[in-house]
């Protein structure tokens, strides 16, 4: 189902004669919030080919993807993954940000066979598409997903992005899934953003035992959302803490950077246990050393972390990314109708507040996820 193939027949469409422009935030160079412009003359975006829909954007929300993305983060890589004949000959601008949307269906190209016009649907846009901080966006029949009805868009947005990327580090890198959960020990370091807390819903949904680290205001969240345990990582014992603790079967960190050193000793060793880093170098080492030699030396660094943990300490050590996967947010969508996971909204604001809304992800201290309400 849901197959990507071209073929030149007719579309299907509640909306006829989406010709004209849209409003949209748009960015014309990368830079701080200064660079974000509104306008309402992007053209309304054509399908690009009959497997592809048309939606109309009722909510988005802000990831620190689209921060970084602001300033330039990725620009290399991901403009190569969008036009890969251009060979760096084209830019991407006007770029739109905003990789989450809720919305409905408008058009449907005739080869798409899961959806029709009307259908509300949710999906996470990837980061070498345009984003959702607009009126109108097209995604692959792939990409999509029927949202959940127990959900208004405002609170179906705040979730698949994380979610997409949740479960593939958690399936694909950590290689967990509903049936080989039960009772598995689970660290997530970092539980109090968007990851983090759609991360410990989805654990608990699959019967794992969740410890957590966050710093202390956090924990009622936390605790509300299911973690077993929280870690106040600011207390200054946090290593003491969890080295008093079983060992863990599985960590998904979502801090990087020094945590790994202190954190990688608290895995269960020579039984297959798995260190899953979402912070990981590979797109600013190409936005600093080319496609080329910033690949390569990402790889490198990976082969060798990999190596040196499993030689060591017999675990394995692997990086996690958001990967596009409608039908995980299938999986999703009946979690969340029957309860088990909840939208997680500390912030929104209206399309107008755009800047506004990244200034607020910008101060960090996420609780949840902050959503734009775009119509
Ligand atoms: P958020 O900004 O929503 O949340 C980050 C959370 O971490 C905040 O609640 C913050 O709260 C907390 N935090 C900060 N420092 C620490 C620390 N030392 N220990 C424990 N908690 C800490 O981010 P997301 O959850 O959306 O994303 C998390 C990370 O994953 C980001 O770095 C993001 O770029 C990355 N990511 C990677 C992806 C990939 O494909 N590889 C995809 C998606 C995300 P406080 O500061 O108050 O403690």
């Amino acid at each position: 189902r849901r197959k990507n193939a071209w073929s030149p027949f007719s579309t299907r469409s509640s909306h006829r004669g989406l010709h004209g422009c849209m409003s949209a935030w748009v960015i014309d160079e990368y830079g701080s919030n200064a660079v974000l412009r509104f306008t309402e003359e992007v053209p309304v975006p054509a399908l690009p080919s009959p497997a592809h829909l048309l939606l109309k954007v009722h909510a988005s929300s802000l990831n620190p993807l689209d921060l970084l993305m602001r300033g330039g983060y990725g620009a290399k890589l991901l403009q190569l993954r969008r036009e890969p004949l251009a060979l760096g000959g084209r830019n991407e601008f006007p770029l739109v940000l905003g990789r989450d949307v809720s919305g409905v269906v408008l058009e449907c190209g005739a080869e798409v066979t899961h959806f029709r016009p009307g259908d509300e649907v949710w999906a996470a846009v990837p980061p070498w598409k345009q984003g959702s901080l607009a009126e109108f966006v097209t995604l692959s029949e792939y990409e999509v997903s029927h949202k959940p009805h127990s959900l208004s868009h405002t609170e179906a947005a705040s979730i698949p992005y994380v979610a997409s990327t949740a479960l593939s580090a958690l399936i694909n890198a950590g290689g967990l899934c509903a049936e080989t959960t039960p009772h598995k020990r689970v660290l997530i370091i970092g539980a109090s953003g968007g990851v983090g807390t759609f991360s410990i819903q989805m654990l608990k949904a699959w019967g794992a035992h969740v410890t957590v680290t966050c710093s202390h205001n956090a924990e009622g969240l936390v605790r509300g959302l299911g973690a077993d345990e929280a870690v106040d990582y600011t207390s200054g014992d946090t290593v003491h803490t969890l080295e008093a603790m079983d060992r863990f079967d599985v960590i998904l960190d979502s801090v990087g950077g020094e945590t790994e050193q202190w954190a990688l000793p608290l895995l269960r060793p020579w039984s297959g246990s798995k260190y899953v880093s979402l912070v990981t170098p590979l797109l600013s080492s190409t936005d600093h050393l080319g496609l080329l030699a910033g690949g390569m030396q990402s790889g490198w660094a990976l082969s060798n972390k990999l190596l040196q943990r499993l030689l060591s300490r017999g675990v394995f050590y692997r990086w996690g990314f958001y990967a596009p996967d409608g039908p995980a947010l299938d999986h999703v969508r009946a979690l969340v109708d029957s309860g088990k996971v909840l939208p997680v909204v500390e912030a929104q604001f209206p399309f107008t507040q755009v800047p506004q809304a990244f200034l607020k992800l910008e101060a960090g201290h996420a609780r949840g996820k902050t959503v734009v309400c775009v119509t």
